[in-house]
């Protein structure tokens, strides 16, 4: 469901939630008046159907908190290990299934790694993999739209370009906008005119549904040589937020913005502020 403003959250529950369970954090997120969390299967899909019952009604009926998922991150949909593969396509499966079931629309994966192949046999790989899972999803009426993320490692598959060219072509395939991962992969993508390059690259791909329905993760990022390093707190950080937040605002663009530095909600509350104040 295309929303109709930004939305500011969190990977993950709030650093300040009491407890650790997802429902606790869908209410800490609504108590600090954001908008939206991404529930972390990370390590493994652990939620049942009943678990995810409870959430779609603490966050759509009781808290009002927008979901995403994403995925586990044992995923390689490049892998010449048959087995690896099925495993992959599995864990993304499931974590699709039961993020469907707690309300969440998007489902955010690092889709793999280059390895030995070249850049167009993985991408013709991961694509092949990404059909194979939303054919599924439409015959079995999963309403989840997979959104590979922009990498911020060189060996891994993900830039701009291979996103968004899996998005135009996949019906059900949309992108996820890591704009740390961008910026870390090259040292570049950290200026305004860089920012709308990039939003215009979405336009021009997948049209004005491309900006009304986006999905972002953003922190500030320590990176080196090969790209990414480590996440670091937007301040502690040379991201260029601030400019990001104005191409935003410039280019209309909606959906959700999901905060990945170390400190979260705070991060998250401060980009909102500049993000409402322009
Ligand atoms: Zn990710």
């Amino acid at each position: 469901m295309p929303s109709k403003q930004l939305l500011f959250g969190t990977g993950g529950i709030p650093r300040s939630t009491k407890g650790t369970s997802s429902i606790s954090g869908i209410k800490r997120i609504r108590e600090l008046g954001l908008d939206c969390m991404e529930l972390e299967f990370v390590q493994g899909v652990r939620m049942g159907e009943k678990g995810a019952k409870n959430v779609l009604e603490t966050a759509k009926e009781e808290e009002e908190v927008a979901l995403s998922v994403h995925a586990p991150y044992y995923i390689n949909l490049n892998s010449y290990d048959e087995e690896k593969l099925k495993a992959s396509l599995e864990r993304i499966y499931q974590a699709s299934r039961i993020g469907s079931l707690c309300g969440a629309e998007s489902i955010v994966l690092h889709a793999g790694f280059y390895q030995k192949s070249s850049k167009k046999h993985t991408f013709e790989n991961v694509s092949k993999a990404l059909k194979a899972l939303t054919g599924q999803f439409r015959e079995e009426g999963i309403p989840a739209i997979l959104r590979p993320e922009t990498m911020g490692k060189r060996t891994q598959f993900g830039t701009l370009e291979e996103v968004l060219a899996l998005s135009a072509e996949i019906e059900g395939v949309m992108p996820c906008l890591d704009f740390c991962h961008l910026h870390a992969r090259e040292g570049k993508e950290n200026s305004y005119p860089e920012f709308t390059e990039v939003l215009s690259g979405v336009e021009e791909s997948l049209g004005k549904e491309g900006l009304s329905n986006m999905h972002m993760h953003i922190a500030g990022v320590e990176y080196g040589i090969n790209g990414e390093k480590k996440h670091l707190n937007l301040r502690e950080s040379d991201f260029s937020y601030p400019e990001l937040m104005r191409a935003l605002k410039e280019f209309k663009a909606r959906g959700l913005v999901i905060l990945e530095s170390p400190v979260l909600e705070q991060d998250a509350l401060m980009l909102r502020e500049i993000y409402t104040e322009l």
